[in-house]
Order: C-alpha cells, then sequence, then structure tokens
C-alpha cells in the first residue's frame, strides 16, 4: 500500500508546524480551564504532538465518531461510537480534528457539543480542505490548508491501514 502514496508533508514540516499551533494555543488558552476534546482514530499521532506542544495546564477526553463507512466519500451521517468521559460544561472547549472535508461531521459535534454548555468551544484540525466544504464550520486554527486530494498518514488511513506513516501523502488507489 505504501508504494501508492506521494509524500505531501514531511515529517519536519508538520512537527514544526504543530510546535507553532502549540505556542499559539498556550497563549489563546492562558489562565483558561481547557478540555482539549480528540477525535479519534485519525487524530492520534496529531493529538499527542500538539497537546505536548502546549505549555499549560488542560484536560483531555476522546469521542468517536463514524462519518466515512469504510470508503473515501462521507455519507453525511454521523454516529456516536464513543462520548467523552466528562463534562464539558464550565470549561472551555477545544476540538482537535485529523482534516475538515465537506465540514458534516464537525458541523453535527460542534452542535452536540455546544449543548452541554462549554465557556467556548473551538476548532483545530491538522488539515482543512475547504473547496470540498458542504456546510460551512468556523475552524479556529488550521494547521496547513491542502487541495482535493484523498489523503493517508500521521493518523489519517485507508481502508483502516497507512495510519503509522509518520508524514501525510496522498493515495493513488
Ligand atoms: P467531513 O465530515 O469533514 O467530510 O470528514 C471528516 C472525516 O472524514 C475526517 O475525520 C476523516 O476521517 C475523513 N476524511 C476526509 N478527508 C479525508 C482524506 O483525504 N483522507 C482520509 N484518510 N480521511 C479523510
Amino acid at each position: 500500500m505504501r508504494e501508492r502514496v506521494t509524500p505531501l508533508l514531511s515529517e519536519a514540516q508538520i512537527q514544526v508546524r504543530v510546535q507553532e499551533l502549540g505556542a499559539q494555543l498556550t497563549r489563546d488558552y492562558a489562565g483558561k480551564e481547557l478540555v482539549v476534546i480528540g477525535l479519534l482514530n485519525g487524530v492520534f499521532p496529531f493529538f499527542a504532538d500538539l497537546v505536548r506542544a502546549m505549555d499549560m495546564d488542560l484536560d483531555i477526553s476522546f469521542m468517536q465518531v463514524a462519518s466515512y463507512g469504510g470508503g473515501t466519500e462521507s455519507t453525511g451521517e454521523v454516529h456516536i461510537l464513543k462520548d467523552l468521559d466528562r463534562s464539558i460544561q464550565g470549561f472551555h472547549a477545544l476540538v482537535v480534528e485529523d482534516i475538515v472535508d465537506t465540514g458534516l461531521t464537525l458541523f453535527k459535534v460542534g452542535n452536540l457539543l455546544k449543548d452541554r454548555e462549554p465557556l467556548s468551544l473551538k476548532i483545530c484540525t491538522l488539515l482543512d480542505k475547504p473547496s470540498r466544504r458542504k456546510v460551512q464550520v468556523p475552524v479556529d486554527y488550521v494547521g496547513f490548508t491542502i487541495e482535493d486530494h484523498f489523503v493517508v498518514g500521521y493518523g489519517l488511513d485507508f481502508d483502516g491501514k497507512l495510519r503509522n506513516l509518520p508524514y501525510v501523502g496522498v493515495y493513488h488507489p
């Protein structure tokens, strides 16, 4: 499968950008009670690198939703497979995602989390594909804006595989 991947963002490029985002988030959330929410599974390497680039006290929690039924197109339906293990009421919440494509996943997750009355709710994504957007979602922090490619690696999969590539590449089926 790896032979079908063309590198797009190197490990070094990703790490530089993650450190920048971490520094920015540290400034923006200074003195605030923050819960960083990771959307599994794709976010795991980005999440681990990002929270370690944040020089502040914070809590973490994870949620898993399914929007792609194993293919490469969003179904528009979002099922909660795993919910947060804690309340976010009275906390600032930062949702961390691997990639925003149509926006449907974050639109639904955002609405759901807003109902739980956090003090604020913001979104941070490693990758953004704005050309594919179907619903507008406010993405507050973006690692890289990319063209309409199907990308894999650094958490992103094709059919469950390739999440462990240390870089991001374009997958050629
Ligand atoms: P959205 O709901 O914004 O269309 O899609 C969000 C989810 O779709 C992401 O969390 C990710 O799981 C999946 N996704 C969207 N684009 C890509 C892509 O280029 N590559 C991979 N591997 N997954 C993608």
